[in-house]
């Protein structure tokens, strides 16, 4: 079929996803085409997947060439674009390990599991406890789901595994207060975004990490939405002066290609051994391809600095162009991660922006959330900001 004329009641697809009825089938830099021909501005990017746009060049030749090559073989023989993908990664962050895996959910997952590993094997203290953030999204796996600080991804999928602590973000007496003998780990994102756009505060990060150095907790940082340059540095975290034990990537990471990793600090590297953990699918020949030619693009062009750039221009049209709206009560974010905060719920401006040939997704009910490219163009965030500040006029 190629039109979204079939809803998933009728198709052999699950119904896990509220789709548009729209079907996209060509890309090209900030651009998508559907099957009728229309052009879309991508102000989404996959969800922060495609921060280098769609097929970008550089990387479909590594993938090609990879493709030509070799696709797949074991974990349990060495793979070159592996460690080389490693290296770059390590080279450029303050991690000194990497484990590849396939998705965010598994980077977690694997972040997770070295924590209480490293508490349990190497510190021999018997900690466990993950202390998350009300409002944070790290994933759909049970674990993962857990360490989520939102219900509405838990319901139906009792029981939960045990180990895990929500509490609210920027609370540093909260922190103190949740912090036990069992506490392996904190984990949090720089920037909360599916939890609608709320970068942490940099006095209870720095005051947390503090406190997690001191106590022996380790500190995750999930960079999954916020890696890869899309801040405006490469990670998120060295906006805020604090170093993470562990890190973990996924989405930017390949380009589009699927791909996660954790990049763990020197001190977790013999809490894994061989047969500790792993996975079929991680960090093969050519996902790893993919990976190298991400990293080397991103840090060779310097995208994170345009990004910083093109966020600050993206910010100041906004504020410049949707001055004085009630309807808009703030506009924030760091780099290119930037959320509209509206005084109602947003879906209607969605659909109306795609008629219009715009794609943009919500965080939360009531913000607006801007993903486009590291490499969108002035003349692009002029157009996207022209389509939302008259959307957004004609809504308030
Ligand atoms: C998307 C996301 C995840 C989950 O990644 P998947 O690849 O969908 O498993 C976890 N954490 C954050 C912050 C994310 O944005």
């Amino acid at each position: 079929m190629s039109h979204s004329t079939t809803t998933e009641a009728a198709s052999s697809l699950l119904p896990t996803y509220a789709r548009y009825p729209l079907t996209l089938v060509k890309g090209e830099g900030s651009w998508l085409w559907d099957d009728t021909g229309k052009r879309y501005l991508d102000f989404m990017s996959g969800i922060a997947v495609t921060n280098l746009g769609h097929v970008p060049r550089r990387i479909k030749e590594a993938l090609v060439s990879q493709l030509d090559q070799l696709w797949h073989v074991s974990n349990l023989f060495h793979i070159p674009n592996q460690a080389e993908a490693a290296k770059l990664l390590t080279d450029n962050s303050c991690g000194d390990a990497v484990f590849f895996c396939n998705s965010g959910a598994e980077a977690n997952e694997a972040a997770i599991k070295l924590a209480r590993r490293y508490q349990q094997l190497i510190q021999n203290n018997g900690r466990y406890e993950i202390i998350t953030f009300e409002q944070s999204f790290h994933g759909r796996t049970l674990a993962t789901l857990t360490a989520t600080g939102q219900a509405k991804v838990k319901e139906g999928f009792a029981p939960l595994p045990e180990g895990f602590k929500t509490i609210p973000l920027n609370d540093i007496q909260a922190l103190k207060a949740a912090i036990s003998v069992n506490t392996a780990a904190i984990m949090l994102e720089m920037v909360q975004a599916e939890g609608g756009i709320h970068p942490v505060d940099t006095d209870f990060i720095q005051q947390a990490a503090e406190l997690c150095e001191k106590e022996g907790i380790l500190l995750i940082v999930d960079e999954i939405q916020t890696g890869m340059g899309r801040t405006g540095k490469l990670f998120a975290y060295e906006h805020f002066g604090i170093e993470p034990d562990i890190f973990t990537l996924a989405k930017g990471l390949g380009s589009g290609f699927p791909v996660g990793a954790m990049v763990a600090k020197e001190k977790l590297r013999e809490a894994f051994s061989a047969g500790s953990h792993g996975s079929t699918f991680g960090g093969t020949p050519i996902a790893t391809a993919v990976v190298k030619a991400t990293i080397e693009t991103i840090v060779g062009e310097h995208l994170p600095n345009r990004a910083a750039e093109q966020g600050e221009y993206l910010k100041a049209q906004l504020r410049e162009k949707l001055a004085g709206n009630d309807f808009v009560k703030e506009i924030r974010g760091i780099g290119l991660i930037v959320g509209i905060e509206c005084a109602g719920p947003v879906g209607a401006i969605l659909t109306e922006a795609q008629n219009e040939g715009l794609l943009v997704i919500s965080a939360g009910p009531n913000v607006i959330r801007l993903l486009p490219n590291l490499l969108v163009a002035k003349e692009e965030i002029d157009e996207a900001v022209m389509i939302l500040a008259k959307l957004i006029k004609a809504f308030s």
